[in-house]
């Protein structure tokens, strides 16, 4: 039934269209009334008999055709045909005639139409709506909107939660001193969600079914900014972001305080349960990069005069979303995932710089984050596992803002590479990594041999390539530092242009 879709349209409708009782009057008085009929396929209609009767006339049907006559005047009827023909002249109704058993119904707007052309001097009143109200169908329950995931992100000055749904899903957000409520309604959740976040600004989140609809509530750790709301298409997305207070004005005014480079954030990629790439002779790239990236930071922090913090120390598993949570956490200034590479071609080798997109710039490309990517159904339902992973997580996350600086830091460090490790040189590219996606600082991932190539695996188990990658790696963030301070010096020895802003 329409109506089912249509619902609060129909149901005004319905009011509206509600047969009525229909009173005809002559000068003289009263003639009686009549009754609207409603059809199930819709439309009013009246008795042609009982017209016929109340005007003193007679209806006279011979094989498809009725005829109502009132005195010297008439009106002929054509089953199936809107169009009339009264006093000799085509008028056009709503509808055709219908034939029931009880016989023929007229569409009531031949009442407003032809009465008073076949009836001079009768007038039509509608007096009320019939008795009985039609029987109300019971309202069919709204389609629900399946749950697909929860997701937040800490970053330095917001925080951002991210509800997706299997499509859209209208909501309702408020928010006080204590917490915020979002209501998405309709939207249907298998079980409560609850998750602790502490991140300085929400301290937890609870996402739970009410009365049919699912209410996110988001606990606040103290004073917020502004909360923002909006939606994302493809997959379905209401996105909550929750911001800061705003911080001070910097000392020229409104403008925050260029910062130096003080704290990078080195991610050794995979670890515990997820050992990554494995070569042909049982080498595992978890334990190459955690070598690799112990040896980058200790040459960084003595070489950079700069704080570096690693995601992980030892062999343990650390979700991706974690590493640049924390990374944001700590507000670090560069984010540099280190991963070796994996090929089904044992033939392939080279070393390869990424940074964030949206497009991978080619096939393989895709197929790196694919493989880099695939540590997140370690740390997901199997429910899960069979979405689209980077189309649905990746992009509601912050990192477009950084990408021109992420490239360029990209650039810099496979150049350095390339130049020192004297390995094939695949180039910079973009892809979809999730590891980087929720970065909000310039991030880069750096894939520094293919351990699925015998050759480049017996590389990669010496202590001098890894020592050799590892300072090639700290060259390039060196190259970056040095340009780095050089726009600095140059925007601080210009302050009058705001619009100038380097990333912290
Ligand atoms: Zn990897």
């Amino acid at each position: 039934m329409l109506c089912a879709a249509l619902l609060a349209m129909c149901a005004g409708a319905t009011e509206a269209a509600r047969p009525a009782t229909i009173e005809l009057r002559s000068r003289s008085g009263t003639l009686g009334s009549l009754a609207q009929v409603a059809l199930e396929e819709g439309g009013m209609y009246v008795s042609a008999e009982r017209l016929a009767a109340l005007l003193k006339g007679s209806w006279r049907v011979k094989g498809s055709r009725g005829t109502l006559t009132v005195g010297p005047r008439s009106a002929s009827f054509d089953q199936n045909q809107s169009r009339i023909t009264l006093l000799g002249a085509p008028v056009t109704l709503q509808a055709p005639p219908r034939v029931i058993a009880s016989g023929w119904l007229l569409p009531d707007d031949f009442l407003a139409k032809g009465l008073a052309k076949l009836a001079p001097g009768v007038t039509v009143l509608r007096v009320a709506a019939a008795a009985a109200a039609p029987k109300r169908e019971p309202r069919p329950p709204r389609p629900t909107v399946a749950f697909e995931d929860l997701r937040l992100r800490s970053y330095p000055s917001f925080t951002r939660i991210v509800i997706e749904a299997a499509g859209a899903v209208p909501y309702t957000v408020e928010a006080d001193r204590s917490g915020i409520r979002l209501r998405l309604a309709r939207l249907a959740l298998p079980a409560p969600q609850a998750q602790e976040i502490d991140d300085g600004l929400v301290s937890a989140l609870r996402l739970e079914p009410e009365n049919g609809d699912a209410v996110l509530r988001v606990t606040l750790a103290g004073t917020v900014g502004q909360v923002k709301d909006f939606v994302l298409q493809d997959p379905y997305r209401v996105v909550l972001d929750i911001h800061r207070p705003k911080e001070p004005a910097g000392p020229d005014g409104g403008r925050p305080a260029i910062q130096p480079l003080r704290l990078i954030v080195l991610d050794a990629g995979h670890g515990g349960h997820d050992p990554g790439a494995i070569g042909p002779s049982g080498l595992q790239e978890k334990e190459v990069v955690l070598d690799v990236t112990r040896r980058v930071a200790r040459m960084a922090e003595d070489g950079l005069g700069v704080k570096v913090v690693l995601t992980r120390s030892t062999d343990v598993f650390v979700p991706l979303r974690e590493r640049t949570n924390f990374a944001n956490k700590q507000r670090a200034d560069l984010f540099v995932s280190i991963h070796a590479n994996a090929h089904p071609r044992a033939v392939s080798e080279g070393v390869e710089t990424y940074f964030l997109s949206s497009e991978a710039s080619d096939t393989e490309a895709r197929q790196v984050a694919a493989i880099e990517n695939g540590a997140v159904q370690l740390e997901t339902p199997a429910s899960r596992q069979k979405t689209d992973l980077l189309k649905s997580i990746l992009w509601d996350l912050a990192q477009s803002e950084f990408q021109q600086e992420s490239s360029f830091l990209a650039e810099t460090v496979q150049d350095s590479m390339t130049q020192s490790l004297r390995l094939v040189n695949r180039g910079v590219k973009q892809a979809g990594f999730y590891v980087l996606g929720g970065a909000a600082m310039p991030a880069i991932l750096v894939e520094i041999g293919f351990l699925t190539n015998p050759k480049e695996e017996r590389k990669l188990a010496t202590p001098e390539y890894r020592e050799a990658a590892a300072r090639a790696i700290y060259a390039g963030l060196t190259e970056y530092k040095r340009r780095y301070d050089q726009r600095l010096r140059t925007a601080q020895a210009v302050p009058a242009r705001p619009e100038r802003t380097l990333p912290r």
